[in-house]
């Protein structure tokens, strides 16, 4: 005892190895961290109540200064630190966040010298750790050539990934889009196609549990990352692809010393609810600058995902403002080609015209430099720091909200420099920022105040491209709440009240096999706090007045959200309130119907609600019900179809 006080008052906060190595426990005591370095390995290890989530798993980093994944000693743990804090977001799934969690930093020593701190951060049901690198000597930089931290999930587990394509294939070589099919249900051990997998990676830990694993915090100071798929269920962090931006750029991401990686995290419990509901990917980031103005969110519409490109011409951008203005929404998306098929003068003439509605418009980019061949005008401006800040500022004078920058396809140190720099340029124009074809977005709606959201998946686009998507358009919705969407706003352009994606809605090209109930539902399910729906004029009056009147009010921003039940692929039943009102949210894929009796705290007996549903034949209604005293509801929902309970 006498010896451990010593070495308190000699370490001050921090012991050496040895003198105590319980593990690092959340809040609730239920979540534990093990930390160690045996044989000069370092690893950690996850419980949760008891039950093993990941087994001994590597850490560890090798660099161009050396190799620090081996003969590494533990050689100090800091006593544990409680964090309490609370924040605002108004653009992710619930605006006041409270974050609770231990934190302890494991310092580890090569050859007698410190070389990196892992800081780990433990919250009841997440866990976020980074490397914090030293500097050598007279060394205050290095090039991370190779990460070791690894996930091992037990025997049994199995998995439920999106995996990343080869780069400069696809459409005009914009690949990695992020744009590719999950699997699910599938046992651990492949490697999807060769390239590892896409965050955020979900799995299941046999019937004890869920785990999603992910990253935050990636700035222009380091590479974004994936997953790899090893033996068995050992995964691994892996950098980008050297072939990416055309092979521009490093696959190594370089750090200046003292310096940090990103956060690693890792979500977890006995149900999906742990998942649905984080916050981690916005509690360990900071904001990287104030915004500029008070930035306005809401809903919109855009007319090239029924119109296609003919749809870009002065009238018919035109008739799109007066059909937001009638659905009292806040913007219209003008998409590609407008440069040359609206021409900018009438653009400007454009933008006063809906300003004097209430609207106003975004602008879609081209993001090409040197890395991609897709056609879509406007190009050679964004890539640029001089022509993109011209460009903005003759954004900022004839009053336009924000920019959807496309085609993207890196997640190289390059690839998030360009990200932070068209965002950063954009807030000082006053400009919300939409990226598509492009990467994950990694803690960036709290780091980047004027990010609204990143596409990063198989986005509405592809149903008017195919019957194949259309069709899969149920099962890849009851993917996205529980996986995409969980770590960061989604720009998905969904909620389709046409039958065929075509400006008539007449029978010809891809039809919609989901219900009018079914596009209502996902306009909550779906997580962004800018939401252009893929609703046309003729809406107003070719689909029911209930399903109209309903995307009128429906909010795109959300105070909180509640898991209530469902299976990634099969069915999904989430709470989401906007202010004092609850909307819950249903959609079904399962080939049976859905009959599941949900118990909905939320909700107060007595409560007046109006209940959508769908018939067993797809045809959708609304009622009026009250809630009664057990707060229980009973959902009927055939495949493809989908239900809305909304607090009156
Ligand atoms: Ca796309």
């Amino acid at each position: 005892m006498r010896k451990l006080l010593f070495l308190f008052a000699v370490l001050g906060a921090f012991l050496k190895v040895g003198a105590e190595e319980q593990p690092l426990k959340s809040p609730d005591g239920r979540l534990a961290v093990s930390v160690s370095a045996e044989n000069g390995i370092p690893t950690y290890s996850v419980t949760y109540d008891g039950v093993v989530f990941l087994e001994p798993s590597a850490l560890g980093l090798k660099t161009n200064i050396g190799d620090f994944t081996r003969q590494m000693v533990l050689e100090e743990r800091s006593s544990v630190s409680p964090i309490d804090e609370s924040y605002q977001l108004a653009t992710v799934k619930e605006s006041h966040i409270r974050y609770q969690a231990n934190a302890q930093t494991f310092t580890f020593f090569q050859n007698g010298k410190k070389i990196y701190d892992v800081v780990f951060q433990v919250s009841d049901n997440d866990i976020a750790f980074k490397y914090r690198m030293y500097p050598q000597g007279a060394t205050l930089c290095c090039v991370v050539e190779e990460e070791a931290t690894g996930f091992v999930l037990p025997q049994g587990s199995t998995s439920f990934l999106c995996p990343q394509v080869e780069p400069m294939g696809g459409f005009a070589r914009t690949y990695p889009s992020y744009e590719t099919p999950y699997t699910v249900d599938e046992p651990v051990g492949k490697n999807g196609w060769g390239q590892g997998y896409t965050f955020p990676c979900l799995f299941r830990n046999g019937d004890k549990g869920w785990v999603l694993i992910s990253e935050t915090g990636v700035s222009s100071d380091y590479c974004a990352s994936r997953l790899l798929g090893k033996e068995g269920g050992h995964y691994a962090i892996g950098y980008p692809d050297q072939r990416e931006f055309n092979g521009n750029g490093t696959a190594a991401p370089g750090i200046a010393l003292p310096g940090e990686t990103p956060w690693r995290t890792i979500t977890l419990g006995t149900t999906l609810a742990p998942i649905v509901e984080t916050t981690v990917a916005f509690d360990v980031v900071k904001p990287l600058y104030e915004p500029s103005q008070t930035y306005q969110y809401g809903a919109g519409t855009w007319s090239w995902i029924i119109g296609g490109d003919a749809s870009m011409n002065y009238d018919e951008q035109k008739r799109y403002i007066d059909f937001s203005a009638a659905m009292g929404y806040q913007s219209v998306l003008v998409d590609a080609l407008w440069d040359t098929q609206v021409g900018r003068d009438k653009i400007a003439e454009l933008a006063r015209y809906a300003a004097g509605k209430g609207v106003a418009l975004y602008l879609w980019y081209n993001s090409n430099g040197y890395w991609n061949d897709a056609p879509q005008s406007p190009r050679g401006i964004m890539h640029n720091t001089i022509s993109r800040r011209k460009e903005m500022k003759w954004m900022k004078s004839i009053g336009i909200r924000g920019i959807k920058v496309d085609f993207i396809g890196s997640d190289k140190q390059l690839g998030m420099k360009f990200y932070e720099d068209v965002l950063a340029d954009a807030n000082d124009y006053g400009l919300l920022v939409i990226f598509h074809g492009c990467t994950l977005p990694r803690g960036w709606e709290r780091m980047y105040p004027n990010f609204v959201a990143c596409e990063a998946v198989l986005a509405s686009e592809n149903m008017n491209f195919s019957q194949k998507s259309c069709d899969a358009e149920a099962f890849n919705a009851c993917l996205h709440p529980f996986i995409r969407n969980t770590v960061g706003s989604m720009d998905f352009g969904g909620s389709t009240l046409n039958h065929y994606y075509n400006l008539k809605n007449e029978p010809r090209g891809s039809h919609r096999v989901t219900s009018d109930v079914f596009a209502l539902a996902t306009a909550v399910l779906f997580q962004s706090p800018v939401q252009h729906f893929a609703m046309a004029p003729n809406n107003l009056t070719d689909a029911p007045q209930w399903a109209v009147e309903f995307m009128k009010q429906v909010p795109t921003t959300w105070d909180e959200v509640k898991f209530i039940d469902g299976y990634p692929g099969r069915y999904v039943i989430l709470a989401r309130r906007h202010a004092d009102k609850w909307y819950v949210a249903a959609v079904n894929a399962q080939a049976e119907t859905l009959k599941v009796k949900v118990k909905l705290p939320m909700l107060a007996p007595d409560r007046e609600v109006s209940l959508y549903s769908d018939d067993k034949n797809l045809e959708g209604g609304v009622k009026t019900v009250r809630i009664n005293k057990k707060q229980e509801v009973q959902l009927v929902i055939p495949n493809n179809g989908g239900a809305v309970i909304m607090e009156n």
